[in-house]
């Protein structure tokens, strides 16, 4: 899974997903009923939750890591399955991430924001193209 640093918060552009600026406790909706089959930090995604509905994973990435649902867990549509995190995280292994100021940050993130990425079959869509325009 690649996903590419951002250029700006809440920029919205498409590099594997869709970002969306929303404060931190923002709160995140499954966008459909499913299952949850990812709930854990996650290189530049940071705290991330997936969301599997048949062919079709949708990754919400740079979420808080109060986590409200486990792996295993099937939620319905509507539903709130967490929150948009902090910019800054502390005390993950590994993580790779850093601001301005050499703090770790949730993720390859600038600020606060839902990166939103859809998965059919197992390659990335453009989530724009879900909705009618
Ligand atoms: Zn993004």
């Amino acid at each position: 899974m690649v996903i590419e640093p951002l250029q700006l918060a809440g920029a919205s552009s498409y590099h594997s997903g869709l970002d969306i600026g929303a404060p931190e406790g923002t709160k995140l909706i499954a966008i459909t009923s499913g299952e949850i089959t990812f709930a854990s930090f996650l290189g530049g995604g940071g705290y991330t939750i997936t969301l599997t509905s048949g062919n079709i994973k949708f990754t919400y990435c740079h979420v808080s890591p109060n986590y409200i649902v486990d792996v295993g867990d099937f939620v319905t549509q509507g539903q709130v399955i967490g929150y948009v995190g902090p910019k800054n995280v502390y005390g993950v292994k590994g993580n790779q991430y850093f601001d301005e100021n050499g703090n770790p940050t949730n993720g390859a993130t600038t600020g606060p924001h839902l990166h939103f990425g859809v998965r059919v079959d197992g390659e990335y869509i453009n989530p724009l193209s879900l909705f009618d325009s």
